[in-house]
């Protein structure tokens, strides 16, 4: 589990910066890559990495400002050209359906793949499958915005194979059995209860997505413990007011969001073209003096989401 951040501006892209899109790598999980996100150009910051567009099967969308979308009708039609593609899931508020369908219809865009959408109306769980389940609430932004959290299922303990060696417990389906904690009998009637011999079991990973909204109390519900917390901090600690008025966060409102909910990590994105050089650094230093674990994420800079324990 990997995260890759392909855009990190807000509003319009800079030199240094392109708009919002972060790919979250699940290709040991799953095979698959989930994107968040797909500002303008997100396709170009793909050509610079090695992330394969049919990889992405699932792209969540914030909201629909332009900084957010306008991305996705140009990265959906090259998917098209990577040879045999299998679906795509867009999950995005009401309207982003009708953004793309209009976008490929009137550009004559032939889409070679299925793509269904999932229309974000209320707080919950909106993916279940194969180990994962991620959760929406609604935040507090000029249009609707939605936050999502990634929760990656408990992985059971591994079987103790020293404690188990003195019952010779041959090799086939009792092994299987014991490993999935059940109950077994050997030819020379031992019982042995899986449960015995497995190791502690792995927590999970969970990874939570912030985009554009104003500190509110469903950030926290979705950060509640997060292992990594991406969010969104469109200016430093002394635009208190200027964050306020357009519906964003400043750097020390994400701090103590990830301070509260006591995540592993937090990267701070969709931060303001114009804190680069020392006035960057400024800003990590605010939020760094709330909630210590914190890093500026740059374009294309990728982190590793380490196991538990
Ligand atoms: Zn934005």
């Amino acid at each position: 589990m990997e995260l890759e951040f392909l855009g990190t501006c807000s509003g319009q892209p800079s030199k240094l910066r392109n708009v919002s899109s972060l790919a979250l790598k699940l290709l040991d999980e799953l095979n698959e890559i989930w994107l968040f996100d797909c500002g303008e150009a997100t396709q170009h910051q793909i050509l610079r990495t090695n992330i394969r567009l049919r990889k992405i099967t699932k792209i969540f969308i914030s909201h629909n400002h332009g900084d957010h979308i306008f991305g996705l009708p140009g990265l959906l039609s090259t998917r098209s050209f990577q040879g045999d593609v299998g679906p795509l899931t867009i999950y995005g508020p009401a309207g982003i359906e009708q953004f793309v369908k209009t976008s490929l219809r009137i550009s004559k865009t032939k889409i070679s793949y299925p793509i269904k959408f999932v229309t974000l109306e209320e707080a919950g769980k909106i993916v279940s499958e194969r180990g994962f389940e991620v959760y929406t609430e609604k935040l507090d932004h000029r249009i609707d915005s939605w936050g999502f959290r990634v929760v990656e299922a408990d992985k059971a303990g591994e079987l103790l194979m020293d404690k188990l060696a003195e019952f010779k417990v041959p090799n086939g389906p009792l092994l299987g059995k014991l490993k999935r904690g059940e109950q077994v009998e050997l030819a020379d009637g031992t019982v042995l209860n899986g449960k015995d011999f497995l190791g502690p079991a792995k927590k999970g990973r969970v990874v939570t997505v912030i985009y554009d909204t104003r500190s509110t109390a469903s950030i926290r519900r979705l950060a509640d413990h997060a292992d990594v917390l991406v969010h969104e901090a469109t200016f430093d600690a002394s635009e208190g007011k200027l964050a306020r008025d357009y519906y964003h966060s400043t750097c020390t409102q994400a701090a103590e969001t990830a301070a509260a909910c006591q995540v592993g990590h937090l990267y701070l994105t969709h931060v303001s073209a114009r804190y680069v050089g020392p006035l960057a650094s400024q800003m990590v230093k605010q939020a760094r003096e709330i909630f210590p674990a914190t890093t500026l994420a740059r374009d294309l800079d990728s982190f590793i989401v380490p196991m538990k324990g």
